[in-house]
């Protein structure tokens, strides 16, 4: 058995970027920058007024001063219109500030009486203009290397007149779940049955994570229908199995791995929940155009690098996980994650994590660092539900997690680090 950060270190060793993509903006929502991304143009790139008004000289512009009104600029091509002592240029919201003018009085600031205005209100060079730049400057970083594009980068991006992004690459998983026991959702259950709920909660983890889930499968403990799958899934970048890979003699899949030609780089690791956890790896052909098929490529311009071996892809990252729903989420969160986002060329590996107060004492006399399920609200950690790993109602109310190292003793308000997921 190694150690959690042994187990982390040793994946991401073996784990690769896949090669970077150009895509719309649309599909880069969520991807990962694959380019150190600067300004080339300020923000904003004229100067504009930030209200609907008049554009004005303030210093001849008194509480009180009549102007007269000579022009109008919307938004939109600049009229190239200038402002003179005595007068004023309507405006709006967006609009070019038309030259001689240094500032904008609002409309509800004057009173308007046929082609001229009174100004009732004192103005100061500068009033409700935004200037060129002021917002960002030419050159400045919009987007660093392996940060994730998030909506907002995406409007940042497009500002700039990008209509593509280059990201990093697309993953491509496979789920299979394993157990004679093990029922679908949606069929009728029998005696001593339970439903699926790993197949469901490895779908959305990965989803979440943006990989694309190519195929859910199902298969029961025989060596057989287990190598089948095996066979199947790992036609993918990441094949998650869950269920099958602790020490009884139904948990067959180590063994089916193997026979598949797949290397088991780590089996049980010192983590609670999750100790059984699996990572190994197989050399597989190219994706097939069908594992594909259904992901986000289509909508890609993939790189000049069709056909030209990758040596990423002939790769497949296997994942093992216990069955127990909460040991496949720790396990999934703490190592299958970062897999997947140093694949999608993430620099960021790491959960989002908080400093919170522990609501009560917590103590780890286990062997193992133990991975606390609750609820974190308004700065306070507190545990929530059975912390065993099984428990999946408990997780479901859980919003975050406490990790608690080997020997390890805390006092209620003391402040820890609290993971989050999304
Ligand atoms: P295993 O890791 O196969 O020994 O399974 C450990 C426990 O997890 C057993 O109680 C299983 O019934 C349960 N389990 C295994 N796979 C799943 C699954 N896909 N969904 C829900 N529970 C599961
Ligand atoms: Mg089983």
């Amino acid at each position: 058995m190694i150690s959690e950060e042994e187990a982390r270190a040793r994946i991401l060793e073996k784990i690769v970027p896949l090669p970077e993509q150009t895509v719309s903006l649309a599909t880069a929502l969520g991807c990962f920058s694959a380019q150190h991304v600067t300004a080339r143009l300020p923000l904003p790139a004229f100067d504009n007024t930030a209200m609907d008004g008049y554009a004005v000289i303030a210093s001849s512009c008194k509480n009180g001063q009549r102007l007269r009104v000579t022009g109008e600029q919307a938004a939109g091509p600049d009229r190239n219109l200038r402002v003179d002592h005595g007068a004023a240029v309507r405006i709006f919201t967006g609009a070019p500030i038309p030259q001689g003018a240094d500032a904008v009085v609002m409309q509800e600031d004057v009173t308007r009486e046929g082609g001229e205005i009174i100004v009732n209100v004192d103005v100061e060079a500068g009033d409700f203009i935004r200037r060129r730049g002021c917002d960002l400057a030419e050159g400045q970083t919009i987007l660093a290397k392996g940060e994730r594009i998030r909506a907002a980068s995406v409007a940042l991006l497009a500002s700039q007149g990008f209509a593509e992004s280059t990201v990093g690459g697309e993953v491509n998983a496979a789920v299979l779940s394993t157990g004679d026991e093990l029922v679908e959702p949606g069929k009728k259950i029998g005696p001593g049955q339970i439903y699926d709920s790993n197949s469901a909660l490895l779908h959305a983890l990965l989803k979440r994570c943006g990989a694309v889930v190519n195929s859910i499968e199902h298969s029961r403990d025989d060596r057989e229908s287990l190598t089948d799958a095996i066979q199947r899934g790992i036609e993918n970048h990441v094949l998650v199995i869950t269920g099958g890979v602790s020490v009884g003699k139904h948990d067959l899949v180590k063994e089916a791995l193997r026979q598949g030609g797949a290397k088991i780089e780590i089996w049980r690791v010192a983590i609670k929940p999750g100790k059984p956890f699996l990572f190994g790896s197989v050399k597989q052909k190219a994706l097939s155009p069908q594992s594909s098929q259904r992901s986000r490529s289509r909508s890609r311009t993939q790189s000049a690098r069709e056909g030209e071996a990758l040596p990423q892809t002939n790769s497949c990252f296997i994942f093992g996980l216990p069955g127990n729903p909460v040991s496949a989420f720790v396990t999934f969160l703490q190592f299958v994650r970062p897999a997947i986002l140093k694949m999608m060329g993430a620099t960021n590996l790491n959960l989002p994590h908080v400093p919170a107060a522990l609501a009560l004492d917590l103590t780890n006399d286990g062997d193992r660092p133990h991975y606390i399920r609750g609820r974190l609200e308004r700065g306070k950690f507190a545990p929530f539900g059975r912390q065993e790993s099984h428990a999946l109602f408990g997780l479901s109310q859980s919003n975050a997690l406490v990790r608690l190292a080997v020997g390890e003793s805390l006092k209620a308000d003391e402040i820890v680090d609290v993971q989050i997921w999304d």
